[in-house]
């Protein structure tokens, strides 16, 4: 038979769909009683056999929905919307539901980077270095900028704060660390503690 390339493709179209027919035709695992649904929910259990559960916060806007995560021997195998989570009820966006993504992206970075005056290249430190230097320059901040009172009509009356620093909270964090929080911010003297979804 001759055939060209158009006729080649009508040809193995046609093979293709009758093959398919035909496999319809034939036994399928729903004919045989199998349960699909059953059999794909066992799968997912199996895959995360012995993996440990954590509940945590999608890291990416204020709405801080919830999100529950299986890990075994330090790698994540899986994280989806957390169905008991009070806010988001196990719903997702399409960033949050692409957080594994980033989770395992090689461009995130895993340590702190710093990059000194004048320099144009980041350089990585580690997170004792980072503190320090954190701690140094709000210390450095907090006592040049220090107000220790403030005029009252004539009187002098004891404000004891700093306008230089201020601290802002995300939807990520938990009662607990907004409460450490907020204790650090007003012990720095600091009287502008915001919160993301406000700004
Ligand atoms: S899942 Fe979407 S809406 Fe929810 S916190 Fe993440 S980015 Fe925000």
């Amino acid at each position: 038979m001759n055939t060209n390339r158009r006729s080649f493709l009508k040809l193995f179209g046609g093979a293709v769909a009758g093959a398919g027919i035909g496999s319809y035709a034939g036994l399928s695992l729903a004919d045989a009683g199998a349960d699909h649904k059953a059999i794909k929910s066992a799968a997912a259990k199996k895959k995360l056999l012995g993996a440990k559960e954590f509940t945590t916060a999608c890291n990416f806007c204020s709405v801080g929905c919830g999100m529950v995560c299986h890990v075994r021997d330090g790698k994540l195998l899986n994280l989806e919307g957390d169905p008991d989570h009070v806010i988001s009820l196990g719903g997702l966006c399409s960033k949050g539901a692409s957080m594994r993504a980033a989770h395992e992206s090689d461009q995130r970075a895993k340590t702190p980077l710093y990059r000194a005056p004048g320099a144009t290249e980041w350089q990585k430190i580690s997170w004792d270095e980072a503190i320090d230097k954190i701690a140094n320059k709000m210390k450095a901040v907090r006592e040049s900028t220090w107000i220790e009172t403030e005029k009252d009509g004539d009187k002098d009356v004891p404000v004891n704060r700093t306008d230089a620093l201020a601290f802002m909270g995300g939807a990520q964090h938990t009662n607990e660390e907004c409460y450490l929080f907020q204790k650090m911010g007003r012990t720095a003297g600091s009287v502008t503690i915001e919160h993301q979804a406000r700004v």
